[in-house]
């Protein structure tokens, strides 16, 4: 336990205690602290990575929580430095706009509105706009750059002040923000508060059962401390005066669920997706990434999924020693959160020279933990090139792979399989 963190004891979802460790990974840095060079020797706290599963709401989460005004004070991932996302945006701001056809200056409130990516889609189909973000630097120049943005946390007196300032919301959007809240609850009453009777609440998560069917244990970190699934968001919803209306699958980060929500007994039409998707997720027999992942209820799930990443973790540490055992130099391809929980899960960070990744706001920092420096890709090339390059990024492997199909070296992929693929 140190000031910023503390463990609780029941359920983020339900607040029930009947909590039951699903799995662990090795503690971990937080895992977006990539830090420049003169911060390099400031101790890394680790923080445990303990997943549980709610026998009573079926939510899967980590009890592990770390302050949120701590957690976000430094944080530096901006949308639209995120490969794919600004297109991914703009055609949900279009998708959203044509089905529920909200008036024009109508108005759009985004949670965790970053850099204002997706609200400047809105604007651009002639709605108001605000953002709401705790991240202070984010907020200050998104505003600058035309997006009002509340810098704070959604809850039920951030929804009064923009009531007061611009009137109820006709949409409002939350991306990946109902995954990272201590008590996402205290989320929804604020979209309560601040959607309009007619309104709409849409957001996106990432989705448990694409998570295990992948093994991507590096999704796992305390931004993401709530693993989503239909059926334990239907409850957390309901307890809240609202409801999920429709469903849509979405294949941004590695396999998410788009979700339509309204108050409790509102106009839009219940459609038969909700019932389709808990079904699978209770019988666990649909095919997620070609895989099935189990049921989602089930503790042997989560033994099973723990057991596959540790078998995957061993052959990686085989593979990558061998190579430093010969002298070979192996890098790491993506510098992200997700690269953290991986390196300190596969316990493989000292076997790595340095990482590359494409965001060019990465390069001259040092990685959490292990403090390895990011650099430009252009690394790969040239007579210092790597033997080997890891890619920590594995879930944009082909088109890491399709770009530098001129390096001369070796892939190693960790997840969702170990595979070795020499150039
Ligand atoms: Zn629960």
């Amino acid at each position: 336990m140190t000031a910023i963190h503390h463990r609780r004891t029941t359920c983020r979802l339900c607040n029930s205690a009947n909590v039951e460790l699903a799995f662990a990974l090795a503690p971990s840095p937080l895992a977006e602290a990539y830090l420049p060079p003169e911060r390099a020797h400031e101790a890394d706290v680790r923080y445990p990575q303990d997943v549980y599963l709610c026998h009573d709401c079926g939510g899967v989460q980590q009890l592990d929580v770390i302050d949120a005004t701590a957690l976000f004070r430094d944080y530096q991932y901006t949308s639209a430095t995120s490969p794919g996302l600004k297109a991914h945006f703009d055609r949900y701001a279009t998708d959203v706009i044509r089905r529920f056809k909200p008036a024009s200056n109508s108005l759009v409130c985004e949670i965790g509105s970053n850099d204002g990516t997706l609200l400047r889609f809105f604007k651009a189909e002639g709605m108001r706009v605000v953002g709401v973000d705790p991240a202070e630097k984010i907020a200050f120049v998104a505003t600058l750059n035309g997006i009002p943005t509340y810098r704070a946390f959604m809850n039920a007196e951030t929804a009064a002040a923009i009531v007061r300032d611009h009137g109820g919301a006709a949409i409002v959007c939350a991306n990946n923000v109902l995954a990272h809240a201590e008590e996402p609850g205290v989320i929804l009453d604020g979209v309560r508060e601040v959607l309009a009777d007619d309104g709409v609440f849409v957001f996106e998560v990432s989705y448990l059962p694409d998570l295990l069917a992948a093994n991507a244990c590096d999704w796992c970190y305390a931004e993401h401390s709530i693993y989503p699934t239909v059926g334990s968001y239907n409850s957390l919803f309901h307890r809240h005066g609202m409801e999920i209306f429709d469903v849509q699958r979405v294949h941004t980060k590695g396999g998410s669920i788009r979700c339509f929500t309204q108050k409790i007994g509102c106009p839009q039409k219940k459609w038969s997706s909700i019932s389709s998707f808990m079904n699978a997720e209770v019988n666990g027999d649909q095919l997620y990434n070609g895989a099935v992942c189990g049921r989602i209820r089930d503790i042997a799930t989560y033994r099973a999924f723990i057991r596959r990443v540790n078998a995957i973790r061993d052959q990686t540490v085989a593979c990558l020693q061998e190579y430093c055992d010969r002298n070979l130099r192996v890098i790491g391809y993506g510098a992200s959160a997700t690269t953290t929980t991986l390196l300190h899960h596969f316990k493989i960070g000292g076997l790595l020279d340095y990482l590359v990744d494409d965001n060019p706001q990465r390069h001259g920092l040092v990685s959490p933990g292990y403090k390895l420096p990011v650099k430009s890709p252009q690394e790969l090339y040239g007579k210092d090139r790597p033997d080997a390059v890891l890619v920590t990024a594995w879930r944009f492997a082909a088109e890491i792979m399709q770009r530098h199909r001129d390096y001369k070296g070796v892939w190693i992929l960790p997840l969702p399989h170990f595979q070795e693929i020499a150039t």
